[in-house]
């Protein structure tokens, strides 16, 4: 998969990236510039970004990518080499056997179906996940409880969930980031987007007014609200309290099969009608 045009220096800034999958900006330009030095190119910041480009560009025909995003929480910009064919998760979590994708996409449908817009599940919701994986012809696959604790284990490592402090297991930048076009096709507006930036948005603040579509990551309120002495709703102008959280991991919860199925439409996307009683109620922060 050796793409046409690329220099040394392309090829080992890729090489380094392959086995990260995700950095901070910092620590990919911090690779740009060792690569330089020993490629004997011009290590210039400002190129940093016509560099990625011209990756981009070069990756295009193997279904290869560098998005650019914010870390969810932290705000910190983010790198991460995405598979752009990304409608099944085989195309792109490979190195997993059908049964362990099986438990991946059951551990998906628990967090970002979780009850209260909470997008977590606790260890204990994610192990019970582990006892009801069926493939497409029903049967039953086998995974027990100590392959499920290693295999959680594994997709932490492997950066595609999160394990906060508390044990809840929640989505990652990566997931978020390479799992894009899956979690809009499968999850319909079950996935929510921030009305500031416009990426999938599992983790921040939500407008007090239930029926306000409002949902904002940390770092884009405070970039916002930074010059308002009284915030207010970009979308519906009520008072902005800052306080109603999406993505708390100390909410465990995991819908029941049946919530779940009811909320799952034929083809996949969801409807969520009939799922907003509590959308009201306040959280305190964590
Ligand atoms: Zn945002
Ligand atoms: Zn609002």
């Amino acid at each position: 998969m050796v793409a046409s045009g690329f220099t040394d220096t392309h090829r080992l800034f890729l090489q380094a990236a392959m086995s990260r999958r995700i950095m901070t900006e910092v620590v990919a330009l911090d690779i740009y510039a060792r690569v330089c030095q020993a490629t004997n190119d011009r290590f210039d910041r400002e190129q940093f970004s016509d560099f990625v480009d011209q990756l981009n560009t070069g990756l295009n025909s193997v279904e290869l990518e560098f998005r650019k995003a914010q870390d969810e929480v932290t705000g910190t910009p983010v790198i991460a080499l995405t598979n752009t064919n990304g409608q099944k998760i085989a195309q792109v979590a490979t190195g997993y056997t059908p049964t362990e994708l099986e438990y991946f996409k059951h551990l998906l449908d628990a967090i970002v179906m979780a009850d209260d817009e909470t997008y977590c599940i606790s260890a204990t919701a994610a192990l019970h996940e582990a006892g009801h994986l069926k493939n497409k012809e029903n049967k039953v696959l086998v995974l027990t409880k100590r392959d499920a604790e290693a295999l959680l284990d594994r997709f932490v490592a492997d950066k595609w969930f999160i394990k906060s402090a508390a044990g809840a297991y929640s989505l990652s930048m990566r997931s978020l980031l390479e799992l894009q076009t899956y979690l809009k096709e499968t999850y319909g507006e079950q996935i929510q987007e921030c009305t500031l930036c416009m990426e999938i948005i599992t983790k921040g603040q939500r407008c007090s007014v239930a029926a306000c579509s409002s949902r904002l990551h940390q770092h884009c309120a405070s970039t916002y609200f930074r010059n308002m002495n009284n915030p207010v709703c970009p979308t519906c102008h009520s008072a902005w309290s800052g306080k109603v959280l999406i993505g708390l991991s100390d909410k465990m919860s995991a819908p029941s099969k049946v919530q779940r199925r009811a909320r799952r439409t034929a083809n996949g996307a969801a409807a969520i009608a009939g799922d907003n009683e509590d959308e009201d109620i306040e959280r305190d922060e964590e």
